[in-house]
């Protein structure tokens, strides 16, 4: 059977056509400039890429060309094998520990905590109705990226503020790229060869964007991201923890908003911030390597960062058997990894500098008889939600 695995954001609507329960990639691709001029539409199939210039007003043209272009290109035989549909849903706050089965009561759950991401959710949202739309009675089924870090302990996820802020606003952390993060867990054990129930994972999910999660029994049990994705790690362009404090301190000294020093914290800092170069790691280690000192410092901070969390996260779990990297730069840069693991030499693990080669490709680089194994595992929330969507329709 076939399953959609669907990003829909406020613009573009990303897709991937999985043949289940095999796990085959048939076809994927993106629409992009959704509402926008110079709108476009990408196909990738048995090894071609087609791209259609095409207005696409809305998310629903998208979907109804999508679908056509599906059976015009026999890629699918007709629309009658596709038997769900699953979405990527950023945030599903409290109310949902795990996927579901989209109805309307979901629905109205989604948009309930639209609040809590704004740019997220409402576009997830026009994706589920879109396909809705044109594929009335398909099973459609919403995956969250919060949902995965539901089993962290109170102490874990609420802040040291007043209370009644938790109660009355939902602040507390939430922890975000779950989907990524179970998926990568559940593999390491698989390679790894140990039941999930017994393996500790610290799973590090370096991209523009970046988390880290210690997954315990396959259980998040604690995560670098916060009540929003600025939290945690330094990254591309989003700075990580600082000392709240100096956003007040900045917006006083130059006479600005709250929300505009929020938005120096979220696009101009992380490695573009302090390098002054690039928010990309491959221009960043360039820079470096021709001596640009503020884009090795930039680098060295989300290091030592990592790291430091790592330390938190050992004593967590008392213990870990595998500190995994994933994402762009976490499966395609040996020189990250490298730095990172010349600062774990104390739990007894130490990184093979050939097998740290590797590129977009499961392995094991450590060297042999380490305690603690490092690990490259691409990562597949696409092939997660098509997992959980076939779970959710039977
Ligand atoms: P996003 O959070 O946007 O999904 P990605 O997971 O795609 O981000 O990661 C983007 C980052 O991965 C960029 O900093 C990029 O430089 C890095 N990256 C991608 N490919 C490579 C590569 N071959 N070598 C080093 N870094 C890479």
């Amino acid at each position: 059977m076939i399953i959609l695995a669907v990003n829909a954001g406020s613009s573009s609507l990303k897709f991937q056509v999985l043949k289940m329960p095999d796990e085959t990639l048939v076809a994927s691709g993106v629409c992009e400039r959704i509402g926008l001029d110079d709108s476009n539409f990408t196909l990738k199939y048995d090894g071609q890429k087609k791209t259609f210039e095409n207005p696409f007003p809305t998310h629903k043209e998208a979907v109804d060309f999508l679908l056509k272009a599906l059976v015009d290109e026999a890629i699918l035989p007709s629309l009658d094998v596709i038997k769900g549909v699953g979405h990527r849903v950023v945030h599903g706050g409290e109310a949902f520990k795990d996927s579901v089965a989209i109805d309307q009561a979901v629905k109205v759950a989604i948009d309930d905590v639209s609040d809590l991401a704004p740019l997220h959710n409402p576009a997830n949202l026009m994706g589920i109705e879109a396909f809705e739309k044109a594929l009335p009675g398909v099973p459609q089924v919403a995956v969250f990226d919060t949902a995965f870090h539901q089993t962290m302990p109170k102490e874990a996820y609420m802040y040291a503020t007043p209370y009644e802020w938790y109660e009355k606003y939902r602040v507390r952390k939430y922890g975000f790229h779950g989907t990524s993060h179970k998926y990568v867990s559940q593999r390491t054990a698989e390679i790894l060869g140990t039941p999930l129930e017994s393996t500790k994972t610290i799973v590090l999910h370096i991209g523009n964007g970046a988390s880290l999660c210690a997954v315990d029994g396959g259980k998040s049990i604690d995560t670098s991201m916060g009540f929003t994705p600025l939290a945690g790690i330094s990254m591309g362009t989003r700075s990580g923890d600082i000392d709240p404090a100096i956003i007040e301190y900045i917006a006083m000294k130059e006479n600005r908003s709250i929300q505009s020093v929020l938005a120096d914290l979220n696009k101009r800092s992380g490695y573009l911030g302090l390098s002054d170069v690039s928010s990309d790691s491959r221009d960043l280690w360039a820079a470096s390597d021709k001596g640009n000192e503020k884009a090795h410092l930039a680098i060295l901070k989300q290091a030592k960062m990592i790291v430091d969390y790592i330390g938190a996260y050992v004593l967590a779990m008392n213990g870990v058997d595998a500190i995994v990297f994933t994402a762009g730069i976490g499966e395609n840069a040996p020189e990250t990894r490298a730095l990172v693991a010349k600062r774990l030499g104390f739990l007894g693990t130490e990184i093979d500098g050939k097998k740290n080669q590797v590129r977009g490709e499961e392995a094991i680089i450590s060297k042999d008889g380490a305690s603690v194994k490092l690990m490259v595992v691409p990562t597949n929330e696409e092939v997660m939600i098509a997992r959980d969507t076939l779970r959710l329709i039977g």
